[in-house]
């Protein structure tokens, strides 16, 4: 295994990867880390919980801490919880040197945000979306940037963003370094890699040994009707902290109400739910103060939580590596955890999708008898 000091990291990052913590890097630490700090563009694929945004950050940190004041280095994230938790990751790496970050995102106001153009902070983390409103303003200044990172390409592109990506990246200097990391490299990924990367070194982490192969995994075979039972029955069995998917966000409320009547801590986060709703949920789940956090993919999507004991697939996604990414939530980089899926009837044909992506049958787990009352 590799050490941090032979990916020839400063001391300073070396200091500041003991304080987080970091004995080892990760796989795609050890792999990226090196073609990123020598300058090449890097296309990084590895499931969700690899490490992936130290990848991409340790490298920036040692380029930054000489040369110019200015946003040097532009971040761009799916999500406004992503963005959020990169700039706070941004912050524990880049403690006590001279690199300034901001966070650029939606449902908060713009002024600070051009105020942070404004004075030049070196690093910007944002969403596509917020980014673009700044370009229309005229409030953005991106021409002294040097080193583009594109987190979970894939996600962005699956989400629509390909217009606001192609919006800002003419804004960009051509000479600029372009790291893409992204969990998956589909089609639509290549086709944008190709063209906006130069000569890209591809490191690649299969799914082997990965937190969504550690964490334990079970199907309960489950009617409609038994999912809330089923779910109240295995909240009973121990107090981890549980992270509930549900297909809708309509659904996600219903569930969060039915938790809560049983007398369960629950927070809920979805897109229809505010900036401050969804930052109250997480962080009340981080701390401890919802024992359950109900979520639909989108805005789950990244988020990470230490410690998540026990995922519950409430309802199984439709796209089979959302399932990866779901299950990735638990088993995190040291803990282990377990996911638990409800499959109906009508969801089989999703579960036969997902164990053919992870080439893996899931264990078949009894449904406890308490829950199937409602058979
Ligand atoms: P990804 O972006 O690949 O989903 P993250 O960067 O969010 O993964 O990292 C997942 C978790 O693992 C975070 O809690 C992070 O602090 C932790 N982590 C990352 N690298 C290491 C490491 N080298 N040693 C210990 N923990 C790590
Ligand atoms: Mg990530």
């Amino acid at each position: 295994m590799k050490s941090f000091a032979e990916l020839n990291l400063s001391e300073k990052t070396q200091q500041a990867l003991r304080r987080a913590g970091f004995e080892h890097p990760t796989p795609i630490q050890a792999q990226a880390i090196p073609p990123a700090l020598a300058g090449h563009d890097v296309i990084g694929t590895a499931a969700t919980g690899t490490g992936k945004t130290a990848a991409f950050l340790l490298p920036i940190l040692e380029r930054l801490s000489a040369g110019p004041r200015a946003t040097r280095a532009l971040v761009l994230a799916p999500t406004r919880e992503l963005a959020i938790q990169i700039g706070e990751e941004l912050e524990r790496f880049g403690h006590g040197r001279h690199v300034r970050g901001a966070v650029v995102i939606g449902g908060v106001g713009m002024g600070n945000q051009a105020a942070a153009f404004r004075e030049g902070r070196e690093v910007i983390v944002a969403t596509p979306g917020r980014l673009v409103d700044h370009l229309a303003q005229g409030t953005a200044r991106l021409a002294d940037v040097e080193v583009l990172v594109l987190d979970e390409a894939d996600r962005m592109l699956d989400m629509g963003f390909k217009p606001q990506l192609d919006r800002i990246l003419a804004k960009l200097p051509r000479d600029r370094q372009t790291l893409l990391f992204s969990a998956t490299t589909g089609g639509e990924v290549a086709e944008f890699a190709r063209r906006h990367l130069r000569e890209p070194v591809r490191v690649e982490v299969t799914r082997s040994g990965t937190t969504a192969e550690r964490a334990e995994q079970q199907v309960y075979l489950a009617s409609q009707d038994e999912k809330v039972p089923l779910l109240l029955a295995l909240l009973e069995v121990d107090d981890e902290s549980t992270l509930v998917f549900t297909r809708t966000k309509h659904r996600a409320d219903k569930v969060a109400r039915l938790l809560e009547r049983a007398g369960h801590k629950v927070s809920r986060i979805h897109a229809n739910r505010s900036q401050g709703q969804r930052r109250a949920a997480l962080d009340g789940f981080k701390d401890g103060t919802f024992r359950v956090l109900v979520a639909t993919d989108i805005a789950a999507r990244g988020i990470d939580v230490a410690e998540i004991g026990h995922v519950v697939n409430f309802d199984l996604p439709h796209v089979a590596e959302d399932y990866v990414h779901r299950v990735g939530r638990t088993a995190r980089a040291a803990a282990s955890g377990r996911a638990s899926s409800f499959a109906s009837p009508e969801e089989l044909p999703l579960l036969r999708g997902i164990e053919k992506l992870t080439r893996r049958e899931l264990r078949r787990a009894a449904v406890p008898r308490e829950a199937s009352a409602f058979r």
